[in-house]
C-alpha cells in the first residue's frame, strides 16, 4: 500500500469492524481498529466490574463474519461435535462470560471434566480426547456464549475430523482459510486489546479455567479489580509469547503507541 491507499485504508476501518470484519478483505488497519474498539468495552467493563459489554460487543461482530461466510462450503453442522473433545483456548473475559451462563448441573459437569482433563498438557490432550462438559446430546448447550475459537471452528471435511479429533489419525484439519484468517484476526486483537487494558492477555484451558471461575468468590469482580485469579489455570506452554509474536507486537504498537 502507498501513503494514500493506507490513509484511505485507516479512514474505512470502523465502518469495515462496524460490518463484522470480512476476512477477505482484511488489512491491519481493520484489525488495529477491532482492537481499539474491544479495548473501549474493556474500559468500560473495568468501571461496571462486568464483561457483558466487550464479549457482547466481541461476539457479534464474529457472529457477523461468520454468517458472511455462508457461501463457504463447510461440514459443520448442528448435532456434529467431533471438534469438542480437545483442548478449547479461551481468554479470561470469554471464561467468566461463560461461567455466568452454566446452570449447577453443567458446573458440576466442569468439575468432572476437570478432574479428567487437568494432567494433560496441550501437546498431551490430542492423545486423550474427552468430550467438552458444555456438550449435551453431541449440542453446545451454550452455543450463544461459547468461545472465539469454537465460534471461528470449522472443516471441509467431518470424517477426517471424526479421525483427527479422537485420536485415530494425526491428519491436518481442512479449515477454509477464510476461516483461518477471520480466527486469527480476532484472536490477535482481543490479547492485544487486553494487554492494553493492563489485563492478562494469554489463553487458558477451558475445563480448568471455567473451574476456577466457579469455585472464585466474584471472579468477574476479581479478575476485573486487577486480580490474576486465572494464574492456576492450565496454558498452552508451546505457545509463542505475545512479546514474541510479530502480529500482537505490530498490532499493539499500531494502537497504543
Ligand atoms: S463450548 Fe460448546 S462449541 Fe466449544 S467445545 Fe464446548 S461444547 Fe463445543
Amino acid at each position: 500500500m502507498d501513503r494514500n491507499q493506507r490513509r484511505l485504508a485507516k479512514k474505512q476501518a470502523p465502518k469495515a469492524v462496524a460490518a463484522g470484519i470480512d476476512p477477505s478483505e482484511l488489512n491491519e488497519f481493520i484489525v488495529a481498529e477491532l482492537a481499539r474498539q474491544i479495548h473501549g468495552h474493556l474500559g468500560r467493563d473495568k468501571q461496571s466490574f462486568s464483561v457483558e459489554a466487550t464479549m457482547e460487543y466481541l461476539f457479534a461482530k464474529i457472529d457477523l463474519t461468520v454468517k458472511a461466510m455462508a457461501d463457504i462450503p463447510i461440514a459443520c453442522g448442528r448435532g456434529c461435535s467431533h471438534c469438542c473433545n480437545i483442548w478449547v483456548s479461551a481468554t479470561a473475559p470469554e471464561v467468566l462470560f461463560l461461567a455466568k451462563r452454566l446452570s449447577s448441573q453443567a458446573a458440576i459437569r466442569v468439575s468432572e471434566a476437570h478432574e479428567i482433563t487437568k494432567v494433560f498438557s496441550h501437546e498431551q490432550r490430542p492423545y486423550h480426547p474427552h468430550p467438552c462438559p458444555l456438550l449435551d446430546a453431541d449440542e453446545c448447550s451454550v452455543y450463544q456464549g461459547r468461545p472465539l475459537f469454537c465460534r471461528l471452528a470449522s472443516s471441509a471435511d467431518a470424517e477426517i475430523c471424526r479421525r483427527s479429533y479422537t485420536n485415530i489419525t494425526d491428519e491436518n484439519i481442512p479449515t477454509p482459510m477464510m476461516y483461518i484468517i477471520g480466527r486469527d484476526a480476532y484472536s490477535t486483537a482481543l490479547p492485544v486489546a487486553l494487554k492494553g487494558a493492563g489485563l492478562p492477555h494469554i489463553c487458558y484451558e477451558l475445563n480448568s479455567a471455567l473451574h476456577i471461575a466457579l469455585n472464585t468468590p466474584d471472579a468477574e469482580k476479581a479478575w476485573l479489580s486487577g486480580a490474576d485469579i486465572f494464574a492456576a489455570a492450565l496454558t498452552q506452554k508451546d505457545a509463542v509469547p505475545f512479546e514474541e509474536s510479530p502480529g500482537h507486537t505490530m498490532l499493539y504498537e499500531m494502537v497504543f503507541k
